[in-house]
């Protein structure tokens, strides 16, 4: 083993398996690969080298770059430096970390908050954290990838139901309970646990839970709820808080999750809850104890993006991606129908929503309008699996309150070319 490299045979046996891994995603029409932007996020990006008007952003007040986040996070570098130099838990909890909770607690209206590195470190590290293989734990069909790793993590019994179906989550609530059996009291510290876990706003298909619903069930039940409104921070409720205060439930989640890395802008995940909840994570949770703390830039900039939702500028931001989500909606009904025209998802909430799949099916297919988009100047990857099901590929078309009136003109006159029929 000269010089500790690998002999050029083992090397090369190792790429061509890879290669033939690859070969067979590209022939599923399931082959990714990176595009570099040179531009700031923003509707108007370039990638590639190409000037293209982007529906792809989950920046959807255009915080990225906000002025006041950019300061707050050059600020931070200047006085905290560029790296945080080791965990939270060692000499990593630096005053910038101590901020961002105040301030996310504060807007969030719960008793704590705790950051991690990112909005699926928190995922991992708080279901890891409350339930093991003892536990029980009960998805929605459509949860986000880091519930779904989280859960393969934990151990615990996984039960799946129907998405946004409370019925089938009734069954497997009293399946649960038959199998953990009467608690002796409500105390019982070794009784196993169940959690339901869901988003508010789902990430690829952008309808919403019945948190009600879900609330009432999971009270009846006994079982704990956890909510990651990754889709919902900042544009939802009068405080911006999120679905759950929007439809008046956020006491009663036990867990709320989010990332900052969307609508706040910045970058990193947070859990808000009980004084107790943040305590018991700070302890147990996996992916806070053993993973560098952010870098300072990152969450000065989180919580400059904070204060920014709370104001009236961010109320005005929130108010104008409604009204492009809802001149997109109308223009869409109305539009002459091209060859065939999108897959326009019905709409199942009575809310506004900004993230607007166009279903189209076929892997292939909605590559290759993706493709014809981005020759129009359009900016729409295909979503396939594994982030939806096979044969459920889209364009998931997202608004930001940065885009104009003339952006969505330009984007419907693309759409109008296009064959969306499988
Ligand atoms: C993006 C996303 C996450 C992960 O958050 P990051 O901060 O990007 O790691 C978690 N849940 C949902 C629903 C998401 O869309």
């Amino acid at each position: 083993m000269a010089g500790g490299r690998l002999r050029p045979a083992i090397m090369s046996a190792f790429n061509q398996e890879l290669a033939r891994r690859l070969a067979a995603l590209r022939e599923q029409g399931l082959y990714r690969e990176l595009r570099r932007v040179d531009s700031p996020q923003a509707p108007h990006l370039e990638v590639d080298g190409q000037a293209l008007l982007n529906f792809s952003s989950n920046d959807y007040l255009g915080l990225a770059n906000e002025p006041a986040l950019k300061e707050a996070a050059c600020q931070a570098v200047q006085r905290y430096g560029a790296g945080a130099g080791a965990a939270r838990l060692t000499c990593g909890s630096l005053a910038p970390h101590h901020e961002l909770e105040e301030a996310l607690a504060a807007f969030k209206g719960a008793a704590a908050a705790l950051s991690f590195s990112t909005g699926y470190a928190a995922a991992l590290g708080a279901i890891g954290a409350l339930v093991g293989k003892d536990d029980f734990l009960i998805l929605d069909k459509l949860v986000h990838a880091c519930i779904v790793d989280a859960a393969r993590l934990a151990g615990a019994k996984l039960r799946i139901f129907a998405h946004n179906d409370t019925e089938d989550l009734e069954h497997i609530l009293q399946w649960a309970e038959r199998q953990v059996g009467r608690p002796k009291s409500t105390a019982d510290a070794s009784r196993p646990r169940v959690l339901v876990v869901t988003e508010s706003v789902f990430s690829m298909d952008g309808d919403q839970a019945p948190l009600r619903e879900l609330v009432a069930l999971k009270e009846k039940y006994g079982a704990w709820l956890m909510v990651d409104e990754a889709h919902a921070t900042g544009l939802y409720g009068p405080n911006r808080r999120g679905l759950a205060e929007e439809l008046g439930v956020s006491e009663q989640i036990e867990v709320q999750m989010g990332t900052l890395g969307k609508a706040l802008g910045a970058a990193g995940g947070y859990i808000c809850g009980s004084r107790t909840l943040i305590q018991y994570l700070v302890n147990r949770a996996r992916t806070f104890l053993f993973s560098t703390s952010p870098v300072p830039a990152a969450v000065a900039a989180a919580t400059a993006g904070i204060r920014f939702v709370q104001s009236t500028a961010g109320q005005q931001r929130r108010n104008l991606l409604w009204q492009r989500v809802s001149d997109l909606r109308s223009a869409l009904a109305n539009q002459a129908p091209g060859p065939r025209p999108p897959a326009l998802a019905p709409l199942r909430s009575p809310l506004p929503g900004a993230i607007i799949p166009l279903l189209v099916g076929d892997e292939n297919r909605a590559v290759q309008i993706s493709a014809a988009l981005r020759s129009r100047g359009i900016f729409i990857p295909a979503i396939r699996y594994p982030s939806v099901a096979r044969g459920q590929a889209r364009l998931r078309l997202t608004l930001t309150a940065g885009h104009s009136l003339a952006d969505l003109e330009q984007l419907l006159a693309a759409l109008r070319t296009l064959d969306f029929g499988a």
